[in-house]
């Protein structure tokens, strides 16, 4: 799970990290007042989406206007803000569509001497959490990697013993950081570790990570992304969601209880089982077409899911067909021709769809949908239902 940058702020600020002094405004008005209550000569106007590449995207209606920029009046503040707010903001990781903003964040200006990276993320291959530093703060961190992966410096370290004083000081060396800024590098790095364990972070990327002209690390940039699974243990951190910066099939398939992923290909595909789903979109490809999605119904599904799925996919205008490929365990083949027929009536198919059941009740299964009068291209194999669905899409 995703939050916004003046959330993950605000997390770093209980963890005692050092962050500058920021108010979220929803209007240009509250951009203005919080520019005068911060008081500064300068401030920074940031769209809150969950997407990086602020700094250099552009408002999709006025390319003129980045999503991250330096104002020195209130009156600047507020121009700024009325050109961001209500409109979509371009980055190179939103796609072309862009991101509607509906808050900015207005922050004291940094006085930045230094501008380095800092990401903590899970090594599964290691079985712990690794700290990874940059001195080429501000940049992309793929580019870095694939450029000069010997700048980028990393630590693993213990969950319950957290990062250790000398892991500190080895990277501290590496990155160049000297004199009292040690100090303050050791506090920001171990916090932020803990922090990682604590909140069951899946991601936390501070970029740039700015070393001030006074020598202090303070975080300019915050990303934190939570591993879903852990949730449940973090009631207060689920309030933290914001269903607008989410895709709304995937949202609506989340509470019909399905996993779902939306793709850009235009074959739908409704999967029972994560790896059948995997296998599914891999022969898809392998025939020479594109998944509009990933979509396992799961093992229990009942007719209604399996509906909703139905209802999910055929709203995607990027379908062209559907293929159902349904291996019987503890899902009926009988549910899942229920579930056609139900959504047919529902519904209706506005695109060929492509059958492939085997399992548990697949006598009953076909005989349920060859005695209906739903236009179904029915399939032998794996390989049969790839290519009669890569045909059907065109
Ligand atoms: P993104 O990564 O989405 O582009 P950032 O928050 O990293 O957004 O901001 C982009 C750049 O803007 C930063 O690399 C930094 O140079 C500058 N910047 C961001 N916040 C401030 C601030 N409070 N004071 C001064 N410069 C800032
Ligand atoms: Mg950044």
């Amino acid at each position: 799970m995703k939050i916004h940058e003046y959330q993950a702020k605000e997390l770093l600020r209980r963890a005692k990290v050092a962050v500058p002094e920021s108010i979220v405004a929803r209007t240009a008005a509250e951009a203005a007042a919080a520019f005068k209550k911060l008081g500064g000569e300068i401030a920074v106007v940031k769209a809150q989406i969950h997407a990086g590449g602020r700094g250099k995207g552009t408002i999709k209606s006025n390319s003129e206007q980045r999503g991250v920029q330096l104002v020195k009046s209130a009156d600047e503040a507020e121009k700024v803000a009325k050109n961001i707010l209500g409109n979509e903001l371009v980055t190179i990781q939103t796609g072309a569509e862009g991101k509607t903003v509906n808050q900015v964040l207005v922050e004291a200006g940094c006085d930045i001497a230094r501008e380095l990276y800092l990401g903590i993320v899970i090594d599964r291959a290691v079985g712990l959490p690794v700290l990874m530093v940059s001195s080429e703060g501000g940049m992309n961190i793929e580019d870095v990697a694939a450029e000069t992966p010997e700048l980028i410096f990393k630590e693993h370290f213990d969950p319950d013993t957290g990062l250790q004083p000398y892991q500190v000081r080895k990277l501290c060396h590496k990155l160049a950081i000297t004199g009292k800024s040690v100090r303050s590098a050791e506090s920001f790095m171990r916090s932020m570790c803990k922090l990682f364990v604590e909140l069951d972070c899946s991601l936390v990327e501070i970029n740039p990570l700015v070393v001030t002209g006074s020598g202090e690390l303070i975080a300019l940039d915050a990303k934190i992304t939570f591993d879903e699974n852990a949730m449940f243990r973090h009631p207060d951190l689920a309030e933290l969601r914001d269903i607008a910066e989410e895709d709304p099939a995937e949202v609506r398939a989340g509470q019909a209880g399905l996993s779902y992923v939306q793709l850009e290909g235009n074959i739908g595909c409704l999967v029972n089982g994560a790896g059948l789903a995997m296998s599914t979109m891999d022969l898809i490809k392998l025939h020479g077409g594109e998944p509009a999605n990933f979509l396992d119904v799961g093992g229990g599904a009942q007719v209604d899911q399996v509906t909703e799925a139905f209802r999910i996919l055929l709203a995607d205008k990027n379908v062209k067909a559907v293929l159902v490929n349904i291996f019987g365990g503890i899902m009926r083949c009988t549910t899942i021709a229920n579930a056609v027929l139900e959504a047919y009536k529902q519904v209706g198919f506005n695109v060929p769809l492509v059958v492939r059941l085997e399992g548990t009740e697949v006598a009953e299964g076909r005989k349920i949908l060859s005695e209906s009068d739903v236009d179904i291209i029915t399939a032998t194999d794996l390989t049969d239902a790839a290519n009669k669905v890569v045909a059907a899409a065109g």
